[in-house]
């Protein structure tokens, strides 16, 4: 990202939207030169460093929404399961109240699926989610292809936002419950692999876990189904490692 503004933001509300996801909506009067319409675009969060205090650690989530004039932007964060590793952003979330502040930069550049392909498939975990209902939101309404969206419980299936009359008839989305995320590096893929292919190009756009986005990627390179510049891949965490970690790995194993 190159280097933006840092907003000084405060947690206006809290809202769980299913057991795995919780809408923080954050305010600022700096908000108000945000730019616009960059839902799917990321933005950096800091939380306290409590070894390097004047190191804040960054976290990157993706723009659901920034309402200028309203002073609003709106984060969906994925709960983590218990008893899994917490670091900085999870352990703010299960602690944060109305009027906690958190200094913001960004946003990075938007995420969005190439509207000139004939077909889409979107995929990803619970992370990836905010990004990939921004990218159904701009598809045309006879858009046709697959959104794979991989959850913990069936009952984040739930209250997610995807208004079912703003889908594309032509959009047919599957839900897969995986209980432990980060743990099944092969779902994502075999799900997609399964898919019926549509004629002409397709635009494939996949976030997740890094082992499960790495197979993914691997398959669409043995199968000649998207070249890159018809392809979305990135990693957004890996399982055990903190995102400082996790971004080199990251560099080398997407990179190769
Ligand atoms: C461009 C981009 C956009 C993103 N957008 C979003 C978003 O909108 N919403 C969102 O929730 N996340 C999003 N993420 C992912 C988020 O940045 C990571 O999950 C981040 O690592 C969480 O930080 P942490 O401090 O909780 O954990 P870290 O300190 O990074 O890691 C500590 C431990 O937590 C584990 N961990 C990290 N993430 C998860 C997870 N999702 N599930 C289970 N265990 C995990 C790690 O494996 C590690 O063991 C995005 C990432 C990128 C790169």
């Amino acid at each position: 990202m190159a280097r933006s503004p840092v907003r000084e933001l405060s947690v206006q509300s809290i809202e769980s939207l299913s057991p795995h996801m919780k809408r923080v909506i954050l305010t600022g009067e700096s908000l108000s030169d945000f730019p616009p319409n960059q839902a799917s675009a990321y933005v950096k969060l800091a939380f306290d460093n409590p070894v390097t205090p004047e190191k804040p650690l960054l976290r990157s989530y993706s723009v659901v929404d920034c309402d200028q004039a309203e002073q609003q932007l709106i984060i969906d964060f994925a709960v983590h399961s218990e008893g899994e590793d917490q670091g900085p952003a999870a352990r703010w979330l299960e602690q944060v109240t109305v009027g906690d502040s958190i200094p913001v930069s960004g946003p990075g550049p938007t995420k969005l699926v190439d509207l000139e392909a004939d077909w889409f498939v979107l995929a990803g975990d619970l992370t990836a989610l905010p990004a990939i209902r921004a990218n159904i939101e701009i598809l045309p309404s006879d858009a046709k292809g697959y959104v794979i969206l991989e959850i913990p419980h069936q009952d984040d299936q739930q209250s997610l936002g995807l208004d079912a009359a703003s889908i594309p008839e032509g959009l047919e989305v599957i839900w897969m419950v995986n209980p432990h995320p980060g743990k099944q590096k092969g779902l994502l893929k075999e799900t997609l692999a399964g898919l019926t292919r549509l004629p002409g190009k397709p635009y494939i756009w996949a976030a997740s876990e890094l082992n499960s986005v790495l197979e993914i990627r691997s398959w669409i390179d043995e199968e000649s189904l998207a070249p890159r510049s018809s392809r979305y891949i990135s990693s957004y965490w890996q399982l055990g490692l903190a995102d400082e970690a996790h971004k080199v790995q990251k560099k080398q194993r997407l990179a190769e």
